[in-house]
């Protein structure tokens, strides 16, 4: 066996779709943010403007969350030097468990050492703790959903076409009754922006007797009066049986969990190989997230100027005649429809223009759906996004992008 040759022909298979990956180096400035230095392979250097971070409220930056991490790790050093069992849960660690499960009105909550994760491990353990459970997945659900879903056996799994509620009660109807269920689903859908019928799940649930696991992940900070996420905004946190989220976004730091009835934490914490089998967090990140938390839930005025920079971008784009696909959330998704105009557009932006977005290409997305996907956060200036708009706009007739039915303004 030709070992290498098998490794560079996968390279060349991703190469040959146009997919790629190539990360964009970015040096940050303290206080700067969204503005970084890009460096080239070669070394030189451009300033550019990043449209495409997942930090969406610039809380990566904020004083108040560095200033924690950096006391904390003054008191307790680097890493937690172990897994939550053996040495590697500090107070740290406890109290930002606690304050997870106040901002969800939960009994309790529980850390994992990502977003990704914390779906990965909640999810596949509980077809250990539940035998026989069926689990309905929206088709849309992220990928760490769905690697923990696929621990279940192939007929105890069902996909449900995205956002279509019928579509999931018929599967609930042709269900065994009697077996264990759960939905699981995403608040905001990352890629689309679009939001589930929260309330419209939640019934389909008791009706039919199942749990409900919702991904708030890029919600969570952003949506609801405390920053607690779509299902806080409708009204609907309670009903939900486990609510998932991600330090790493809106929080600005790193770190998952899932917050729920201390019985169902208490389960998870005791059967999940992805919270038992790893060191935990160190303590500065923990730190750094419940000072995030904490100034969050009592800065509203953060997520009505994120909202407002959102509408003010999807306003300004449409404005440019460029396709705006629909989203009723912070992400503003371009289409453009193809992986090489995708990645051109992309490589274009940044080397003349100044502008930082990273192409989103299958699988991320359908094929013949690749698209740019900015989030504008609350530092997004106005001179900003009219850079971008006559940018994208000259673009799109120099790439000669077709402009694609539906979405164009
Ligand atoms: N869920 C969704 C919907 C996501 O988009 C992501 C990450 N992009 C994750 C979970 C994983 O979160 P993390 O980045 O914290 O691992």
């Amino acid at each position: 066996m030709d070992y290498r040759a098998a490794f560079r022909n996968a390279l060349d298979r991703v190469r040959s779709e146009g997919r790629y990956r190539v990360f964009a180096d970015l040096k940050r400035h303290r206080g700067e943010f969204p503005r970084a230095t890009w460096t080239r392979g070669d070394g030189s250097t451009s300033d550019v403007t990043v449209w495409c971070s997942n930090d969406y409220l610039g809380q990566g930056q904020n004083p108040v969350v560095l200033d924690a991490m950096h006391r904390a790790i003054e008191e307790a050093g680097a890493g937690s030097g172990g897994t939550r069992n053996i040495s590697g849960t500090t107070h740290y660690h406890v109290e930002l468990e606690h304050e997870l499960a106040d901002l969800h009105g939960k009994e309790s909550a529980l850390l994992f050492t990502s977003g990704y994760v914390s779906n990965e491990a909640s999810l596949s353990t509980l077809y250990k703790i539940l035998p026989g459970l069926i689990v309905f997945s929206d088709e849309l659900n992220h990928n760490s959903m769905i690697s923990g879903i696929r621990a279940g056996k192939r007929e105890q799994r069902r996909v449900f076409r995205h956002n279509d509620l019928e579509h999931l009660e018929q599967l609930l109807i042709e269900a065994d009754p009697e077996a264990p269920k759960l939905i699981a689903f995403e608040s905001v859908y990352s890629m689309d922006g679009d939001i589930a019928d929260i309330r419209g799940t939640i019934a389909l649930a008791k009706k039919y007797g199942a749990m409900t696991y919702i991904d708030e992940v890029h919600a969570v900070g952003m949506y609801g009066p405390r920053g607690a996420g779509v299902a806080e905004r409708d009204g609907m946190m309670a009903e939900i049986d486990i609510i998932e989220g991600t330090l790493g976004k809106a929080f600005g730091v790193m770190g998952g969990y899932i917050a729920a009835d201390r019985v169902i934490v208490d389960a998870i914490r005791s059967y999940a190989d992805g919270f038992i089998f790893t060191t935990s967090l160190p303590p500065a990140l923990a730190a750094g997230a419940v000072a995030s938390i904490r100034y969050l839930k009592e800065h509203n005025e953060v997520r009505v100027a994120h909202q407002e920079r959102a509408a003010a971008l999807k306003a300004r784009l449409k404005r440019a005649g460029l396709p705006v696909m629909p989203s009723v959330s912070h992400i503003v998704p371009v289409l453009v429809g193809d992986p090489v105009h995708c990645k051109m557009i992309s490589d274009i932006l940044l080397e003349d223009h100044g502008i930082y977005v990273q192409p989103i290409n299958y699988p991320t997305v359908p094929r013949g759906t690749e698209r740019l996907r900015f989030t504008p956060s609350p530092a997004h200036t106005d001179g900003m996004m009219d850079e971008l708009a006559e940018a994208l706009e000259a673009l799109w007739v120099r790439c000669n992008v077709k402009r694609i039915g539906g979405y164009a303004a």
